[in-house]
């Protein structure tokens, strides 16, 4: 399994730019807008200062007390006005952020060649859609915005303790060193401890969705205890790596804390000392005290989502990350001209240096039927994926039309060639929506056309609300024989000139199968068929037979031929002749 890739530190940074570029006139105004709040709110400590100062000099008179108590009402009037405005402009363009991101992430999600999903196992696609989206929601949602207000208020009020008192805002400088250094020491281990954590939850999710899917299987193998094993040791990397960013959290924190305490001291101090010795006002040693007061909240919050910033940031890279997968197939516009398939000396592998096909060569013609037979993991399944352009060979070509299936576009290639296994989806929607995925603009009198040609539509049309009718897990229930008949009619709509059948209707009950191979009969009607066949049946009824054994084309002829040629085929023709009627 090779999990999907994780964009670098430069990538996140690159496409965090990108997007403060695309968002700059609305990131400008909520900047302007929680300026304006912050400098409002610094009116407070500067009116105590003037307060002070006039009392102890004896000069307070009721007048310079209305000024001095006016400002400060109209001061927290702005304050508020300001930040409801732009709490509200950052919340907003917090959701559009993440909307885009959202929406970046979904189409590099459905761009994803299926070969690369497959290798990396839908536990890591999942997590990345799940947690990883939810963990980015808060933080575009919530920590930025929260951010940037404790960013900017921090900013503003080090301002205003500068011009209200420079020399006394200096013993505010001696928190900086052991901050610095602290937060700096921090961030060093913890983007690659919540890294470890993303991962962690991936695989955790990966393993226990495997069980349930699986489960089945594992009961059948006896692998309960293996598989019980393998989720607990992921639950414990979980835990571990939880524990590691929270032990980080735990002395960094505590230093945090401890050092906007022992600056407000230190100012407190150093002011009264300068006062007292006639270098600075008392107005000022008072203003700037308070300064350092107020500028405990934003600094404690600018630390405190930092940490959700590291994860927000992980989460960002690993869903920009899934843009940077490489497609195996080199599109080009070529179109191709024909509907011949031409297999030349394909050699494919799962894994380096295990090649599961050898060299096969074969050419099918426009409307024939091919059967492809063969014993358990001779690599049918895997000749039928690449005809149908699911991955790319190794080594050797396929064509269609003399254009190279693997130089076809992906939103083209399904006008060509479709592979038909016994999965098929019912996605939440109308039964309109599931059958436009196959052609967007198809209109209801060819979506009914369409349930026609499978012998679907009477039961189509006495849904409730018809072709709107909500289908899905919240949705109407169908049987499965009707979900399959739904995916035979998107071939339909599709109308590819070659279809690849992969054990098309074997998982359905024998009364259910016959009515569908009814259906299946009238998709196939006129296309090119390549039929994966596990009953031999197919086999004899098919124009000619490819028998695989090992990853060669052993054997290649009608069905007679091979019969008089008293090979391969004829031997497994014979087994499935005598297993049929011990089995009637
Ligand atoms: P069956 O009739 O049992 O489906 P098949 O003839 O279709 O078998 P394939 O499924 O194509 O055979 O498999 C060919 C070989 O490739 C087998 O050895 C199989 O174990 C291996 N193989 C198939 N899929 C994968 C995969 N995703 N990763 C690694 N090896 C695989």
């Amino acid at each position: 399994m090779s999990l999907l890739p994780i964009s670098s530190p430069v990538a996140v940074r690159r496409h965090a730019i990108h997007l403060t570029k695309r968002f700059r006139p609305d990131i400008l105004q909520m900047l302007a807008l929680y300026a304006g709040a912050s400098a409002a709110a610094l009116v407070g400590p500067w009116v105590v200062g003037q307060l002070v100062e006039h009392a102890l000099d004896h000069s307070l008179t009721p007048s310079i007390i209305t000024e001095l108590t006016a400002s400060l009402i109209l001061s927290s009037l702005g304050n508020t006005v300001l930040n409801y405005f732009a709490r509200r402009r950052s919340y907003v363009l917090g959701e559009r952020v993440f909307a885009t991101l959202r929406e970046e992430f979904l189409a590099s999600v459905l761009r994803l060649p299926l070969i690369t999903v497959e290798r990396a196992g839908t536990g890591d696609l999942l997590s990345r859609t799940t947690n990883d989206v939810e963990a980015l929601s808060r933080t575009v949602r919530f920590a930025l915005p929260e951010w940037t207000v404790a960013i900017v208020q921090t900013l503003l009020t080090g301002v205003a303790m500068l011009i209200a008192g420079p020399l006394v805002a200096l013993a505010a400088l001696v928190a900086l060193p052991l901050l610095t250094l602290s937060t700096k020491r921090y961030l060093n281990f913890a983007g690659p401890g919540y890294t470890r954590e993303r991962i962690a939850y991936a695989t955790l999710f990966g393993s226990i969705s495997e069980a349930a899917e699986g489960a089945r299987t594992i009961d059948a193998l006896r692998l309960n205890r293996r598989q019980r094993m393998r989720v607990e040791s992921n639950i414990n990397e979980t835990f571990l790596s939880e524990m590691y960013t929270l032990s980080m959290r735990l002395w960094w924190f505590p230093i945090t804390e401890a050092n906007f305490a022992f600056s407000v001291a230190t100012t407190l101090l150093w002011g009264g000392w300068l006062y007292v010795h006639g270098h600075v006002s008392v107005a000022a040693a008072t203003a700037v005290t308070l300064y350092v007061v107020q500028l405990t909240d934003p600094l404690d919050r600018v630390v405190a989502w930092l940490d959700e910033l590291q994860v927000g940031q992980v989460a960002l890279a690993r869903l920009i990350g899934v843009a940077e997968v490489t497609d195996s197939r080199d599109a080009s516009d070529e179109s191709p001209s024909g509907e011949r398939i031409v297999i030349e000396d394909v050699r494919y592998a799962y894994r380096k240096d295990h090649d599961v096909l050898h060299g096969v060569s074969l050419t099918i013609e426009p409307g024939e039927r091919l059967a492809i037979v063969g014993p358990s993991g001779a690599g049918k399944s895997t000749l039928g994926r690449l005809i149908a352009g699911i991955d790319v060979p190794r080594e050797g070509s396929i064509t269609v039309g003399g254009v190279s299936i693997a130089n076809l576009p992906l939103a083209s290639i399904r006008t060509h060639v479709a592979l038909v296994t016994q999965e098929h989806h019912l996605f939440i929607g109308s039964l309109r929506d599931n059958l436009r995925l196959a052609d967007t603009d198809a209109s209801d009198e060819q979506l009914i056309a369409a349930l026609e040609a499978v012998d679907a539509r009477e039961w189509a049309t006495q849904l409730p609300e018809g072709l709107a009718t909500e289908l899905g897990t919240t949705g109407y229930t169908i049987t499965p024989a009707q979900a399959q008949q739904i995916a035979l009619a998107r071939l339909v709509l599709a109308n590819p000139h070659t279809l690849v059948l992969d054990e098309a209707t074997a998982m359905l009950d024998p009364r259910a199968a016959r009515h569908l191979e009814r259906s299946l009969a009238a998709v196939l009607e006129g296309r090119t068929v390549i039929a994966i066949a596990h009953r031999l049946h197919t086999a004899h009824d098919a124009d000619r037979v490819a028998v695989v054994i090992n990853g060669r084309i052993a054997e290649l002829g009608t069905h007679e031929e091979l019969l008089l040629h008293n090979g391969e085929y004829a031997a497994l023709w014979r087994s499935w002749r005598s297993e049929g009627s011990v089995n009637s």
